[in-house]
């Protein structure tokens, strides 16, 4: 078995106010949980286990 390492590029996080996505990397570049675009301190983790589907950025 390997070893579970935190992905934090993998782990996102959503503003409940206004709705914008960012990864844990932009959230731990702040001195504080906020949302980056709102400052916004409410925000939820979107699990990546909803189905495979692969960003279209
Ligand atoms: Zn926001």
């Amino acid at each position: 078995m390997r070893n579970i390492k935190l992905d934090t590029k993998s782990i996102r996080y959503r503003c409940l106010k206004c709705g914008s996505v960012f990864t844990a990397t932009v959230i731990s570049q702040q001195s504080f949980l906020k949302c980056p675009k709102c400052n916004f301190t409410v925000l939820e983790k979107v699990r990546r286990d909803m189905g495979n589907r692969v960003l279209a950025r």
